[in-house]
Protein backbone atom coordinates (compact mmCIF):
# COMPACT_ATOMS: atom_id res chain seq x y z
CA UNK A 1 0.00 0.00 0.00
CA UNK A 2 0.88 3.56 -0.57
CA UNK A 3 0.69 6.16 2.56
CA UNK A 4 1.27 9.46 2.01
CA UNK A 5 1.49 12.05 5.41
CA UNK A 6 1.55 15.84 5.91
CA UNK A 7 4.30 16.63 8.57
CA UNK A 8 2.98 19.71 10.74
CA UNK A 9 -0.10 19.08 13.56
CA UNK A 10 -0.15 15.78 11.63
CA UNK A 11 2.74 13.87 12.91
CA UNK A 12 4.35 15.88 14.52
CA UNK A 13 2.68 18.71 17.46
CA UNK A 14 4.06 21.60 15.63
CA UNK A 15 1.21 24.50 16.76
CA UNK A 16 1.69 23.58 20.31
CA UNK A 17 5.51 23.17 20.33
CA UNK A 18 4.70 27.40 18.73
CA UNK A 19 2.55 27.80 21.56
CA UNK A 20 5.54 26.81 24.47
CA UNK A 21 7.78 29.23 22.47
CA UNK A 22 5.41 32.14 22.18
CA UNK A 23 4.90 31.82 25.61
CA UNK A 24 8.21 31.90 26.42
CA UNK A 25 9.09 34.58 23.91
CA UNK A 26 6.35 36.90 24.37
CA UNK A 27 6.70 36.63 28.59
CA UNK A 28 3.18 35.25 28.62
CA UNK A 29 1.88 32.36 31.05
CA UNK A 30 -1.48 31.52 28.63
CA UNK A 31 -2.91 28.41 29.95
CA UNK A 32 -2.70 24.99 27.52
CA UNK A 33 -6.55 24.81 27.72
CA UNK A 34 -7.22 28.11 26.02
CA UNK A 35 -4.55 27.11 23.19
CA UNK A 36 -6.80 23.52 22.99
CA UNK A 37 -10.05 25.87 22.63
CA UNK A 38 -8.89 27.65 19.34
CA UNK A 39 -10.98 27.20 16.52
CA UNK A 40 -8.28 28.69 13.90
CA UNK A 41 -5.24 27.45 13.31
CA UNK A 42 -3.23 30.21 14.10
CA UNK A 43 -2.40 30.59 17.67
CA UNK A 44 -1.45 34.85 17.74
CA UNK A 45 -5.03 35.62 18.41
CA UNK A 46 -4.05 34.00 22.30
CA UNK A 47 -1.74 37.25 22.74
CA UNK A 48 -3.60 39.96 21.43
CA UNK A 49 -1.64 40.12 17.89
CA UNK A 50 -3.21 41.27 14.76
CA UNK A 51 -3.05 39.66 11.93
CA UNK A 52 0.14 41.24 10.53
CA UNK A 53 1.70 41.20 14.18
CA UNK A 54 0.84 37.30 14.31
CA UNK A 55 2.53 36.69 10.50
CA UNK A 56 5.78 38.89 11.74
CA UNK A 57 6.18 36.49 15.21
CA UNK A 58 5.42 33.26 12.74
CA UNK A 59 7.84 34.26 10.39
CA UNK A 60 10.70 35.34 12.94
CA UNK A 61 10.52 32.43 14.63
CA UNK A 62 10.27 29.56 12.26
CA UNK A 63 13.81 27.92 12.63
CA UNK A 64 13.14 27.64 16.17
CA UNK A 65 9.90 25.94 15.70
CA UNK A 66 10.74 23.83 12.87
CA UNK A 67 14.26 23.01 13.96
CA UNK A 68 14.67 22.09 17.67
CA UNK A 69 12.58 19.70 20.11
CA UNK A 70 8.80 19.61 18.53
CA UNK A 71 7.42 16.78 19.72
CA UNK A 72 6.11 13.16 17.60
CA UNK A 73 2.45 12.70 18.39
CA UNK A 74 2.58 9.41 20.33
CA UNK A 75 2.64 6.40 18.45
CA UNK A 76 3.06 8.10 14.75
CA UNK A 77 6.97 6.77 14.74
CA UNK A 78 6.03 3.34 15.81
CA UNK A 79 2.85 3.23 12.66
CA UNK A 80 5.45 4.59 10.16
CA UNK A 81 8.56 2.01 11.14
CA UNK A 82 6.23 -0.71 11.19
CA UNK A 83 4.75 0.50 7.37
CA UNK A 84 8.27 0.63 6.01
CA UNK A 85 9.33 -2.84 7.97
CA UNK A 86 5.96 -4.21 6.06
CA UNK A 87 7.14 -3.02 2.91
CA UNK A 88 4.75 -0.45 2.42
CA UNK A 89 5.88 2.83 0.50
CA UNK A 90 5.78 6.02 2.78
CA UNK A 91 5.55 9.54 1.16
CA UNK A 92 5.81 13.05 2.99
CA UNK A 93 4.07 15.73 1.43
CA UNK A 94 4.98 19.28 2.77
CA UNK A 95 4.01 22.67 2.17
CA UNK A 96 6.78 24.05 4.43
CA UNK A 97 7.96 26.79 2.14
CA UNK A 98 11.16 25.15 -0.02
CA UNK A 99 13.75 26.96 1.81
CA UNK A 100 13.12 24.86 4.87
CA UNK A 101 12.53 22.09 2.73
CA UNK A 102 16.37 20.10 2.64
CA UNK A 103 16.37 20.96 6.29
CA UNK A 104 12.98 19.53 7.05
CA UNK A 105 14.38 16.37 5.73
CA UNK A 106 17.09 16.14 7.65
CA UNK A 107 15.27 16.73 10.61
CA UNK A 108 12.52 14.12 9.94
CA UNK A 109 15.61 11.71 9.63
CA UNK A 110 17.43 12.46 12.61
CA UNK A 111 13.85 11.89 14.70
CA UNK A 112 13.92 8.64 13.19
CA UNK A 113 11.23 8.57 10.90
CA UNK A 114 11.74 6.30 7.72
CA UNK A 115 12.71 8.68 4.83
CA UNK A 116 13.15 7.17 1.14
CA UNK A 117 14.88 9.50 -1.75
CA UNK A 118 12.25 10.89 -3.83
CA UNK A 119 9.26 10.06 -1.02
CA UNK A 120 9.50 13.45 0.16
CA UNK A 121 7.33 16.64 -1.48
CA UNK A 122 7.97 19.63 -0.19
CA UNK A 123 7.22 23.21 -0.97
CA UNK A 124 3.77 23.44 -2.90
CA UNK A 125 1.04 25.11 -1.81
CA UNK A 126 -1.88 23.36 0.25
CA UNK A 127 -4.13 23.45 -2.62
CA UNK A 128 -0.96 21.97 -5.48
CA UNK A 129 -1.24 18.96 -3.05
CA UNK A 130 -3.96 17.09 -4.69
CA UNK A 131 -1.67 17.19 -7.71
CA UNK A 132 1.15 15.10 -6.01
CA UNK A 133 -1.61 12.94 -4.30
CA UNK A 134 -2.97 11.77 -7.89
CA UNK A 135 0.29 11.44 -9.48
CA UNK A 136 1.68 9.18 -6.23
CA UNK A 137 -1.92 6.90 -6.44
CA UNK A 138 -1.99 6.91 -2.79
CA UNK A 139 -4.18 4.48 -0.80
CA UNK A 140 -4.29 6.78 2.03
CA UNK A 141 -3.46 10.12 2.95
CA UNK A 142 -3.32 12.13 6.22
CA UNK A 143 -3.58 15.88 6.81
CA UNK A 144 -5.11 17.92 10.03
CA UNK A 145 -6.01 21.46 7.24
CA UNK A 146 -9.59 21.58 6.16
CA UNK A 147 -8.45 23.62 2.86
CA UNK A 148 -6.44 20.77 1.83
CA UNK A 149 -8.78 17.60 2.71
CA UNK A 150 -11.77 19.69 1.24
CA UNK A 151 -9.40 19.52 -2.15
CA UNK A 152 -9.53 15.64 -2.35
CA UNK A 153 -13.11 14.88 -1.91
CA UNK A 154 -13.97 13.24 -5.01
CA UNK A 155 -10.45 11.09 -5.04
CA UNK A 156 -10.05 7.47 -4.36
CA UNK A 157 -7.42 8.17 -1.31
CA UNK A 158 -8.72 7.19 1.78
CA UNK A 159 -8.18 10.23 3.61
CA UNK A 160 -8.14 10.70 7.06
CA UNK A 161 -8.08 14.26 9.57
CA UNK A 162 -5.26 14.22 12.03
CA UNK A 163 -7.89 15.18 14.93
CA UNK A 164 -7.41 18.92 15.96
CA UNK A 165 -9.60 21.91 18.05
CA UNK A 166 -9.91 23.68 14.26
CA UNK A 167 -11.20 20.54 11.73
CA UNK A 168 -13.81 19.54 14.56
CA UNK A 169 -16.30 20.49 11.16
CA UNK A 170 -14.78 17.88 9.13
CA UNK A 171 -16.67 15.03 8.44
CA UNK A 172 -14.13 12.88 7.31
CA UNK A 173 -12.88 9.86 8.97
CA UNK A 174 -10.69 11.25 12.32
CA UNK A 175 -7.84 9.52 13.66
CA UNK A 176 -7.63 10.96 17.34
CA UNK A 177 -4.75 8.48 18.37
CA UNK A 178 -1.80 6.62 15.90
CA UNK A 179 -1.75 3.84 18.12
CA UNK A 180 -5.10 3.51 18.27
CA UNK A 181 -5.57 3.78 14.47
CA UNK A 182 -2.41 1.10 14.43
CA UNK A 183 -4.09 -1.17 16.03
CA UNK A 184 -7.33 -0.81 14.06
CA UNK A 185 -5.26 -1.36 11.01
CA UNK A 186 -3.54 -4.21 12.53
CA UNK A 187 -7.20 -5.73 13.55
CA UNK A 188 -8.82 -5.21 9.72
CA UNK A 189 -5.07 -7.43 8.67
CA UNK A 190 -3.12 -4.69 7.24
CA UNK A 191 -0.02 -6.47 6.66
MG1 LIG B 1 -0.43 20.09 8.66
Amino acid sequence: MRFGFDIDDTLINLREHAFHIYNRKLNQTIDLNEFHKLNTLEIHTLYGLSDIEGKEMWNDSLEEIYFTDCAIFSGALDFLKELEQQGHEIFYITARNKAYCRKTKEWMIKQGFPVKDGNFYCGMKDHEKINIIQKLSLDYYFDDKPEVLNTLTDESVSCFVKDQSYNRAMNLPRLVDWSEYHEKLKAKGLK
